[in-house]
């Protein structure tokens, strides 16, 4: 990402852009005035400004309360920086108007500090959050065989345990415990907050001396091909996850191991993103695809699990 440079600053006034522009009208007698008009033309008010030269963070209005997608820092006492994570937008604003080189640069610095400090603070986070993951799995009880979601989806836990009604489906990274997928009765599905999210996947079956290895969507999904094919079944948990699963993965097994995509057919959705970014993943590590077979006249189903349950449902 590109941090805001002195010519940026520069194009950004001439535009006219509203805060710039504001700005150059203007001469601020402090820099908490100039920050907090740049912030309340993003609904951002009521804010109390530390120019002490710390990162600080803020709820942004566009989305839930404790977001703190909002950021902000004054390296000096006429330069601000301050920007939003959801959209990677960043700005810098200076008591003068005019950005000279030294503001830009200090600017440039600023931004990059918010950005570690986020980082460090989300590298935190997960954490803690698989420090709770391991914490709730310790303490959960193996998943009631009659629970909702298994009923509803025809299916045996393997292995998930049950907290309260809600399903927990283990998830690994490196071979660690660091996140836990929620099940619910109705079939939502959460993962713990703050957890790792890129790369960690769920399992069905065991992976020691597997010679194949299918990776699906949705912990159903796996379990039903499990129960199907007697294979292990990764679970990536979404499309976009797939690549990244599949490449860690590839990385990890030998190489005598064949693994295969085992995607949804989105075939409802515009761009079928299942199909779409399973043949991607596979691409990427030189894997085969597996498409489920639907029945001739069927018009709901969209993966293995759904396949699966239609024909034990149709030959009742
Ligand atoms: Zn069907």
């Amino acid at each position: 990402m590109a941090a805001i440079t002195a010519k940026e600053t520069r194009r950004g006034e001439r535009r006219g852009h509203g805060i710039n522009h504001k700005s150059e009208c203007r001469q601020y007698t402090s820099i908490e005035q100039a920050l907090g008009d740049a912030l309340a033309a993003y609904g951002v008010t009521g804010l109390a400004i530390y120019a002490d030269g710390a990162v600080h963070r803020f709820d942004t209005t566009d989305k839930a309360k404790g977001n703190r997608n909002g950021w902000y820092v004054c390296p000096s006492l006429e330069v601000a920086v301050y920007g939003f994570w959801h959209t990677g937008e960043q700005h810098t604003v200076t008591t003068g108007g005019k950005a000279d080189p030294a503001a830009a640069a200090e600017a440039r610095l600023a931004a990059q500090r918010a950005r570690e400090q986020r980082d460090a603070e989300r590298r935190a986070q997960q954490v803690k959050t698989a420090e709770q993951a391991r914490r709730w799995w310790a303490t959960a009880g193996a998943a009631d065989p009659s629970h909702p979601y298994l009923t509803k989806k025809r299916l045996a836990p393997h292995g998930l345990r049950q907290r309260d009604t809600m399903l927990l489906v283990p998830l690994f990274y490196d071979g660690e415990l660091v996140n836990i997928e929620r099940i619910y009765p109705d079939g939502a599905k959460k993962a713990l907050f703050g957890g790792r999210a890129k790369g960690v996947a769920g399992l069905v079956g065991k992976l020691v001396d597997a010679d194949r290895v299918l990776i699906a969507e949705g912990w159903a999904t796996a379990a039903a091909l499990y129960e199907a094919i007697g294979v292990p079944v990764v679970v990536a948990r979404n499309a976009d996850n797939l690549e990244p699963v599949a490449r860690r993965l590839r990385q990890r097994l030998p190489d005598n191991v064949a693994i295969t995509l085992a995607a949804d057919d989105d075939r409802f959705t515009d761009g079928n993103p299942g199909t779409t970014k399973a043949r991607l993943a596979a691409l990427a590590i030189g894997a085969k695809v597996l498409m489920p077979t639907f029945c001739a006249d069927c018009q709901r189903c969209t993966d293995f699990a759904d396949v699966v349950l239609c024909r034990k449902e149709r030959s009742l």
